[in-house]
């Protein structure tokens, strides 16, 4: 026992446990020839033992309680973290650069009165095709052009149909935006894509109060404001079936500034958007009167502004999410918080 010192481990601890309480220690065996003497002497000597074991015990307990404190105290004082390393840095997710884009873009039209509304995916023939006039022999009703779905759906070509749907259960005046994803049956190419993002906005009020003229106001404050303030725009006479007259816009090409590339065709012109004046038939069709209410209606691809916007000469790169060229929108300006 004297050679246990305050310093004992707990190795040296149950060595000595062994030694002298254990099933043939030097204690227990003493204790197992108490039966041979006399029974004086047997009170005695048992007295004695029992005193010597409990002492043992008691020594023993209390190096083992010294240790667990020791033990506490170290792990206390020196935490396995050490908070002088440097930390990781946190990857923070980011939205997607078309979902900057989409928002930038609405964000201009609310400035501009107009109000949002999302509408369907899945649609019928009525509010995809015929409401917006378009003939029934119309080769974007054909198979090769539209995913139809069972039981006289489909998706959606357009977001036209949210024109349709906000009309026919409110009355004018109404200024409304209708963003959304579409769908044609085109191959996945620099240009174009079987699913992409459109902005459908129309404005809608009594006849000689929305004119061709407020139309081209409102596109050009918008492309000023999405794409620079020396941004170019031309008109074109077009035909759409939903709109009359109709016309394209041309923006002057921001990626080779007119000298001709890969996005525009070599024409240093880029086609965004179709518009017009509504058609009196769309009218008709949503139970307006066409000599009473008047509006105009435009189409754009968020897909083909976001490419001009940030300088992206190939729609594909949008869709294969690679995280390198996902990360390089922020330093343009376009994180949101
Ligand atoms: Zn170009």
């Amino acid at each position: 026992m004297a050679r246990l010192s305050e310093r004992a481990t707990a190795g040296e601890i149950e060595e000595v446990r062994v030694r002298t309480l254990g099933r043939s220690g030097e204690l227990t065996l003493l204790m197992r020839q108490l039966g041979g003497l006399a029974p004086e002497e047997r009170r005695d000597a048992g007295r004695l033992l029992n005193e010597i074991k409990q002492q043992i015990e008691a020594r023993l307990a209390e190096l083992k309680i010294r240790l667990q404190q020791e033990a506490l105290r170290r792990a206390v004082a020196e935490p396995p973290i050490d908070p002088t390393l440097p930390g990781l840095g946190i990857r923070r997710g980011r939205f997607h650069p078309l979902t900057v884009v989409l928002e930038q873009a609405l964000d201009i039209f609310e400035s501009m009165g107009f109000e949002v509304a999302e509408t369907q995916d899945i649609e019928d023939d009525f509010h995809n095709f015929s409401a917006l006039n378009f003939p029934p022999d119309h080769p974007a009703r054909e198979m090769q052009d539209t995913f139809f779905l069972g039981g006289g759906l489909l998706l959606r070509t357009h977001t036209s149909n949210g024109q349709v749907r906000v009309m026919e259960s409110r009355q004018p005046p109404l200024a409304v935006v209708c963003p959304g994803n579409c769908y044609r049956r085109d191959e996945l190419s620099v240009r174009a894509s079987p699913m992409f993002g459109q902005i459908e906005g129309f404005m809608v009020d009594r006849v000689g109060a929305v004119t061709l003229a407020d139309l081209k106001g409102v596109l050009g404050e918008f492309l000023r404001a999405f794409f620079g303030p020396r941004t170019n725009l031309r008109f074109r006479a077009s035909f759409f079936p939903f709109t009359e007259p109709s016309v394209e816009v041309d923006i002057s090409c921001l990626l080779c500034a007119g000298a001709g590339c890969r996005v525009c065709k070599q024409s240093g012109w880029t086609e965004i958007l179709g518009a017009g004046m509504i058609h009196h038939n769309v009218f008709r069709a949503v139970g307006y009167d066409p000599a009473r209410w008047q509006g105009f209606a435009f189409g754009m691809g968020v897909e083909r502004i976001a490419l001009l916007k940030l300088g992206v000469d190939d729609l594909r790169l949008f869709f294969e999410n690679d995280a390198r060229f996902l990360g390089q929108f922020p330093a343009a300006g376009l994180e949101r918080v």
